[in-house]
C-alpha cells in the first residue's frame, strides 16, 4: 500500500485524489490519507503529490504511517 505522511500537512492541492483509480483517499483532521486496505498499489499517485507526502509502506519505518492512514480512513 502506498501511505500518505505528514508532509500533506496544509496542502491544499488534491491531484492525488483525482489520479487514483479505486478512489481511496480519504479526509483525515488535516491531511489526506490513503485506505491501505483498498490501496491498489499502483503508484500513480506518488508523482502527482506536490508535498512529496505520498510513499510505498515498503520503505523503512513507514507502520505507524500506515496505522494513522488506515485510522482516518477508517472513520468514514
Ligand atoms: Fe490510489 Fe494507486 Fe495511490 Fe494506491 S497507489 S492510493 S491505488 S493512486
Amino acid at each position: 500500500t502506498y501511505v500518505v505522511l505528514d508532509n500533506c500537512i496544509a496542502c491544499k492541492y488534491t491531484d492525488c485524489v483525482e489520479v487514483c483509480p479505486v478512489d481511496c483517499f480519504y479526509e483525515g483532521e488535516n491531511m489526506l490519507v490513503i485506505h491501505p486496505d483498498e490501496c491498489i498499489d499502483c503508484g500513480v499517485c506518488e508523482p502527482e503529490c506536490p508535498a512529496d507526502a505520498i510513499r510505498p509502506d515498503t520503505e523503512p519505518d513507514m507502520e505507524k504511517w500506515v496505522e494513522l492512514n488506515r485510522k482516518y480512513a477508517e472513520v468514514w
